[in-house]
């Protein structure tokens, strides 16, 4: 069997961050810290973490009073701010820069004035984060007859925004739908579609024009991992979610010749690996990595926590 790897696939610069946070801070200040959401869409890399000594929560009231607390990638409400603030919660932010960019645009736009429109996908912590960053004035889209049911007048000062992980051609559509439907539109085209999301998406359609079955390492509830694998499928080829080794189905590759993988953004190496350990079970396997961007973009850590010397008390 053929195994051939998209490149790129797998961390992004904003996972790596975020990791790195939870990490340094477990290291500076020592167990434990408490992290508000998955600090990226991934049980392994959670697990990890959590046996190192992070803490997961859903809720801020969850955290004890004082306690160093660490906002997930995703980003949060402007009201989750305010809440740690109220607390004296010790926040660490890991936020991805380019979701924290999205939110300034979204809040530059309704001090012009503009209702703005955020394309993305509801229930998502990112959509939910991003929403509440605009406090109350922005409306979410999902789809093109999301942009029919709006109610505003054609003529109404609109501006678009969009989630990061979305996919780039169903994200084009709604964009064109909302200029088609208003006269006074502006927004940033594609462009808050980050860097990894676009270059995963061009990869798995290279992918796809080579593979019999594409597999996408990454978590259920990973946003730009459900995209790729909906990318392999809108290519003809059929595209599987799997989160490790454990989960590959030896039917979905009895018949295949070359067997393409890809992970999303929170996935780690390790499971790509784990699933090339999973196909050799099955049969022998040969890999190779088709050729594709070198990413080299890095985010810095929080200043704040550069500054401390590890094992420094808090
Ligand atoms: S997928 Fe994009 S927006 Fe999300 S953490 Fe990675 S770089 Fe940041």
């Amino acid at each position: 069997m053929r195994v051939v790897l998209a490149q790129p696939r797998g961390f992004c610069a904003g996972v790596i961050r975020a990791i790195d946070i939870v990490e340094e801070a477990l290291a500076k200040f020592g167990p434990p810290v408490y992290v508000r959401h998955e600090i990226v869409h991934n049980r392994h890399v959670v697990d990890a973490l959590r046996a190192k000594g992070a803490r997961f929560v859903e809720e801020l009231s969850e955290v004890p009073a004082g306690a160093i607390t660490i906002f997930s990638a995703h980003g949060v409400a402007r009201r989750v701010e305010d809440e740690a603030q109220a607390r004296g919660l010790r926040v660490l932010d890991a936020t991805c820069p380019l979701v924290a960019k999205v939110h300034g645009r979204g809040r530059r736009y309704v001090a012009q004035g503009r209702v703005v429109i955020l394309v993305g996908h509801a229930g998502h912590p990112e959509v939910e984060g991003t929403m509440g960053q605009i406090q109350g004035a922005a409306v979410l889209v999902q789809t093109e007859r999301d942009v029919d049911a709006l109610s505003f007048a054609p003529d109404t000062p609109v501006a678009y925004i969009t989630q990061t992980t979305l996919s780039v051609d169903d994200t084009r559509a709604v964009i064109s739908a909302l200029e088609r439907r208003f006269s006074d539109i502006v927004g940033p085209d594609i462009d808050d579609i980050c860097y990894a999301t676009q270059n995963r998406q061009s990869a798995v359609r290279e992918l796809a024009r080579i593979a019999d079955v594409i597999l996408v390492v990454g978590a259920r509830n990973s946003s730009n991992s459900n995209r790729l694998r909906e990318i392999g499928v809108e290519a003809g080829v059929p595209s599987y979610l799997i989160a490790d080794g454990g989960e590959l189905d030896a039917a979905w590759v009895r018949r295949a010749d070359l067997v393409g993988i890809t992970a999303g953004a929170s996935a780690p190496e390790a499971l790509v690996d784990d699933v090339i350990a999973a196909l050799r079970r099955l049969a022998p396997v040969e890999v190779s990595v088709l050729p594709g961007i070198e990413e080299k973009v890095e985010f810095r850590l929080p200043a704040e926590l550069l500054r401390l010397p590890r094992a420094a008390a808090a």
